[in-house]
Formats: structure tokens, C-alpha cells, sequence
């Protein structure tokens, strides 16, 4: 083994001595994705680099405030060197060994996890849409029912199962008819709208407590509440898709907590791994999978669980979740108080996931931000969605409100 492990050395040195080449120029870069990648994302022309805290150097250096984190994956900030370090120690030790043997980091993190988020069992994956494939699965396999409901304005991963209980055209109408036949939408933040559309068939109702990708849609209070007690009142399951709200985001640990509620079956990813690929499908004693029944290669493999447990570690020890709290509330009400309100319609949100709604498409603010250091993104046509890493600081967040306050007049 040994004498292989030389000749990669040497052929490496040969070469640029490391595995990936220094590029030239962002051009370089952009040519090559254009000639060897599928067009999938539309991106600015800008090469990232590297990141530390709440900000991220591109190829030249300059330095961005970043209130995209990632889309909401970010919350520790980049490069926690608590996670990097446990990355680094675990490298070195086991990377994967698969679902074949049992591991230490994976039973760790789940009882972590239960710990955290008052659910009962869990399954590892390596993603958002995959951890919401899991649910409908299990809801299907313990109700032994087909149909499902889900909400105007949703979204729940790009894969056909995720994608048959998402809702957005521009997500769906070139793949339909989609695998799940029966899936119905209703409004959201209309709980009775779901007592009218469930029937014998019904296995469940999934919904985000928060929407995030439709434009940080916040329902009303008693919502998810209701919506708890019509499921358990009709036998229905409740699904919680907390891939986007979870770790600390909307103020909590994970959203429902704000109204209490309990879900049967929750989703998570995002923010879980700090950055490295890693989701779960959490659910109450009881709603369970047996051997054979489902699985994943990757899913829950050494690495990835040590890198969450380390995140959740550093939420835990760096109070994020209450500085989530506290910092959305700081800046909801500072651009409140100092934006332009024929622009602003609106301002909505909780913790650090925070929507702003404009009275005209956001397009050209993204890009006039971008020039002036700040990252941000638009989720619909007039909403930009802010979902930083916990750990901005405040003299970030008035810098961002600034900028973005002078952009917008
Ligand atoms: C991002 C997201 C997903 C999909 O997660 P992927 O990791 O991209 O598959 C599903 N649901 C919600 C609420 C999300 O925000």
C-alpha cells in the first residue's frame, strides 16, 4: 500500500503538486464550466475561494459580507476551525465504511439529534431531498395510503418524489406528470383548506413552518397548531420540512418549537453538517422503517457525522440560536426603520431567516449589492431572502443595512 501511495506523490508532483490546479483567471474558470458542465445554474461571474465567519474572497480577494450563507447552510460560518478540526482528525481516521457495520460518530449524532429536536428516531442521508424522499416513503409504508397534501408556494427538493409534493411551475412543468399522482395543493396558512382535502387515501400533510424558498412566507400564529390537530383528529400524518428553518435559523433550535407543535415525521439538511453534505429524516416512536426497507450508501457515513456533531456543538456553545433570535430581531426592525417605504412593502421573517419584499423585481439590487461587497439573493421575483450565518456580527449586519438601504432609494 504504501509504494502506491509514492507513486500518486510523485505523479502529483510532476504536475502542479496538488490535486486541484491554480487557475490563471476566473475566465479560465468559466470556460471550462461552460465546455464540461450542464448549465443548470445561473451564476454571476464571479470564482469563490475561500471564507471566514460571515464572509467569502473571491479569486482576487475581495471580500463579500455574505447574507446568503450558503443558502442557509452556513450557520457556524466558514471554517469553523472547531468543525474543520474534527473534519481533519476524522479524515484521518475513517471516512466511510457504509451502513454494513456500526459507527461511532452516526450514534452519536443521532442521539443528538433526538435530543435537539424531541423526535424519537433517526435516518441519515446526504441531503435535503433526499431526507423528504425518506418521509414520503415512511408515511406511505406505515399508513399504507398513497395521497398526499401539500402547500401552495412549496418547496421540497428537486427529486421526483420532492418534486411531486413541490409546488412552483417553474420547478415541475417540464418534468410532469410527476411520480406522485396524488398530491394535492391547498393554500397556505389555511388549515381548513387541509381538513377539506383530505380524504380515505390521505397518508399525509407535508408543509415548511416557514416557506424559504417562495419568499420567507411566515403563516400566522396557531397555524401549524391547528394544522397538528386536524392531522391527528383525521389520522393523518404531519410532516415538518425543517431542512431551510432548522439549527438555530428562525431563533429556535427548529421552527416548530414556536408554536409547540410536534410533527410525526421532520425533515433536516442544510445547515446540519456546517458545509459538508449531510441530511436526516427524524421521526416519533413507533413511524419506522424495517430492516431492508430503505437505505443510502453515504447515508450518515463517519465524516459526515462527525462534521455535524461538531456544528451542533458550536450552536450549542456559541449560543447561535439565541443570537439568531436576538440579531433578526436587530435587524428586521433597523431596515424597517430606515428603508425607503414606497419600495419596501414588506419585511417578514424570524431569527435570521428574513424576507423583504419589494414593490419591484430585485434582480438589479442583487447585482448593485454584489458590486458593493454583499451577497444576497432573490427567492422570488420581488423578495430577497437573508439568511446569513449566525455568527454576522452587528457592525456586518449595519453595513449590510446600509448598503442595501442606499441601493434600494
Ligand atoms: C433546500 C430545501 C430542500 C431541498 O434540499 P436539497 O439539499 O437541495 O435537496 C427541501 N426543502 C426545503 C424547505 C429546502 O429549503
Amino acid at each position: 500500500m504504501e509504494d502506491l501511495h509514492v507513486i500518486a506523490v510523485r505523479h502529483l508532483k510532476g504536475k502542479d503538486k496538488e490535486v486541484i490546479k491554480m487557475f490563471s483567471s476566473p475566465e479560465e474558470v468559466f470556460e471550462k464550466e461552460k465546455k464540461y458542465m450542464m448549465p443548470v445554474y445561473k451564476r454571476p461571474r464571479i470564482v469563490m475561494r475561500e471564507g471566514k465567519g460571515a464572509t467569502v474572497k473571491d479569486f482576487f480577494g475581495k471580500e463579500y459580507i455574505d447574507c446568503v450563507g450558503g443558502i442557509a447552510v452556513n450557520a457556524v460560518g466558514y471554517c469553523h476551525p472547531v468543525v474543520v478540526k474534527a473534519i481533519k482528525e476524522q479524515a484521518e481516521k475513517l471516512m466511510h465504511v457504509s451502513n454494513l457495520y456500526y459507527t461511532e460518530p452516526q450514534v452519536e449524532l443521532a442521539e443528538k439529534l433526538s435530543e435537539k429536536s424531541g423526535m424519537d428516531k433517526v435516518f441519515f442521508c446526504n441531503s435535503g431531498a433526499e431526507s423528504v424522499e425518506a418521509a414520503l416513503k415512511l408515511a406511505s409504508k406505515v399508513t399504507g395510503k398513497h395521497n398526499y397534501i401539500a402547500a401552495e408556494g412549496s418547496f421540497h427538493g428537486r427529486t421526483l418524489g420532492s418534486l411531486s409534493v413541490t409546488f412552483g411551475s417553474r420547478f415541475r412543468s417540464v418534468f410532469e406528470p410527476l411520480l406522485l399522482k396524488g398530491v394535492k395543493f391547498v393554500r397556505y396558512n389555511d388549515a381548513e383548506a387541509i381538513r377539506t382535502a383530505i380524504n380515505d387515501d390521505t397518508a399525509a400533510v407535508v408543509l415548511e413552518p416557514i416557506q424559504g424558498e417562495t419568499g420567507v412566507i411566515v403563516p400566522s400564529e396557531g397555524y401549524l397548531r391547528e394544522v397538528r390537530e386536524i392531522c391527528t383528529e383525521k389520522g393523518v400524518l404531519l410532516i415538518l420540512d425543517e431542512i431551510q428553518t432548522g439549527f438555530g435559523r428562525t431563533g429556535r433550535w427548529f421552527c416548530k418549537e414556536h408554536e409547540g407543535v410536534e410533527p410525526d415525521i421532520m425533515t433536516v439538511a442544510k445547515a446540519m453538517g456546517a458545509g459538508f453534505p449531510i441530511g436526516a429524516m427524524l421521526a416519533k416512536e413507533g413511524i419506522e422503517f424495517e430492516a431492508g426497507e430503505h437505505g443510502s450508501t453515504f447515508g450518515g457515513n463517519p465524516l459526515a457525522c462527525t462534521a455535524a456533531l461538531a456544528s451542533i456543538n458550536v450552536i450549542e456553545a456559541e449560543g447561535l440560536v439565541e443570537r439568531s433570535r436576538e440579531l433578526g430581531a436587530y435587524f428586521m426592525k433597523n431596515i424597517s426603520d430606515e428603508g425607503d417605504p414606497g419600495v419596501v412593502k414588506e419585511i417578514r421573517g424570524k431569527g435570521l431567516m428574513i424576507g423583504i419584499e419589494l414593490t419591484k423585481r430585485c434582480g438589479e439590487i442583487v447585482e448593485k449589492a454584489l458590486e458593493r461587497n454583499i451577497l444576497i439573493n432573490c427567492t422570488s421575483e420581488s423578495v430577497i431572502r437573508l439568511v446569513p450565518p449566525l455568527v454576522i456580527s452587528k457592525e456586518e449586519i449595519d453595513r449590510v443595512i446600509s448598503v442595501l438601504c442606499e441601493i434600494i432609494k
